[in-house]
């Protein structure tokens, strides 16, 4: 066989081999209904990074098609087609829209009672896990209530007006050393949580027995590619956690933060080593869900981001091209494995995402 040929037919069979799941993730028997509920959210991670991520890592090696169930939602916030992320994530977190840079509020400035306060009213253990600031809009959507994104200082008082029983993020510098003066770590200490700072994620602060904060950085972590390695490892330690600390079930949400980051700086290479993180991260929490049989996991993005595509670059290879420094009104695909996935297939409005969630915990 000419070796043209030979290497045409070696790569189309390579693009047709049969699909791979990974095998503790398949023939799982899961409860009929979740008891906990895993949402990665990976910022600015629409379908073109996941595309680009799925070439990158290698047909059937990334995690992203290990999952049969497969959505879109779209993304505009209350007040402009393309969103930013603070409105996605309160439309995540309340199933409001709302308009862009407001934390937690609705468009007329009241406050919306979001998923992790509502859990733990009901008796849920909740947590998160990022790789950004605590204060930073995704993470703050779900626990503050404040008029724009900029107040982080403000945004971080609010983490001790709701509660939480797990917070692995950056940022200490909002909770102590502020403008003020106020040392919100006693306050947190005040309220039986364990703090530690490092990115070991070894041991649990309090020995599991108290809510706990690990600061992983007094502010932004770094890249991955500049050494941030805790985000699956601390995804793991939460779920070890929060599992423990209630009968009820709990809710954690983990976040990519830096794919965003990625987009809009326009750096490949920086893009690619957050989606290689958040698909370990996705991975440890795939994990734990087909071994616990009782948590939905779902992973989206809150918005794309810096218009990306893949362009053609000779006959099996792409380069990556982006057309604004900025976020983009593009559809974004829904991932979901576990009890109650099927929920998210269909084409529906990122506040969906949340009355799916309320619906499959049937909390109404
Ligand atoms: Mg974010
Ligand atoms: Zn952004």
């Amino acid at each position: 066989m000419r070796p043209i040929l030979l290497l045409a037919l070696v790569f189309f069979s390579a693009c047709s081999a049969p699909y791979q799941p990974l095998a503790t993730l398949v023939n799982v028997e899961f409860a009929p209904k979740p008891k906990n509920v895993i949402f990665l959210i990976g910022d600015g991670m629409g379908l073109s990074q996941v595309s680009a991520h799925i070439y990158w890592k290698g047909l059937h090696k990334n995690i992203f098609q290990q999952f049969k169930t497969v959505g879109f939602h779209i993304t505009h916030s209350a007040n402009e087609l393309v969103t930013d992320s603070a409105a996605g994530a309160t439309a995540f977190s309340c199933g409001h829209k709302t308009t862009n840079g407001a934390i937690g509020i609705t468009p007329d400035e009241e406050a919306c009672r979001g998923i992790v306060e509502n859990l733990e009213k009901a008796g849920y253990a909740t947590g998160m896990v990022v790789a950004c600031t605590a204060t930073h809009a995704t993470p703050a959507s779900f626990i503050a209530h404040r008029e724009l994104r900029a107040f982080t200082d403000e945004i971080a008082m609010d983490f001790l007006e709701t509660p939480f029983d797990c917070l692995i993020a950056g940022g200490k510098k909002n909770f102590i050393g502020r403008i003020d003066k106020k040392n919100l770590i006693d306050s947190l200490k005040d309220r039986g949580y364990a703090i530690k700072s490092g990115t070991s994620m070894k041991s649990i602060p309090g020995k599991g027995q108290r809510p706990f904060v690990i600061f992983t950085d007094d502010q932004e972590p770094p890249t991955a590619s500049g050494g941030r390695k805790y985000l699956p490892s601390a995804t793991r330690l939460a779920c070890d956690f929060l599992s423990k600390r209630s009968e009820k079930g709990f809710f954690l949400m983990v976040e990519g933060s830096q794919i965003d980051w990625a987009g809009h700086a326009n750096d490949r290479n920086w893009l690619r080593a957050e989606m290689d993180d958040f698909d370990k991260t996705i991975r440890a929490a795939l994990e734990f869900a087909a071994a616990d049989k009782e948590t939905l996991v779902i992973v989206t993005g809150d918005h794309e981001c810096g218009g990306a595509s893949l362009l053609k670059a000779g006959k099996k290879d792409f380069k990556t091209a982006f057309s604004t420094r900025l976020h983009t009104a593009a559809w974004v695909p829904v991932y979901a494995y576990g009890p109650q996935a099927s929920l998210f297939s269909g084409v529906y409005d990122n506040t969906e995402i949340y009355e799916k969630v309320v619906r499959a915990l049937e909390l109404n």
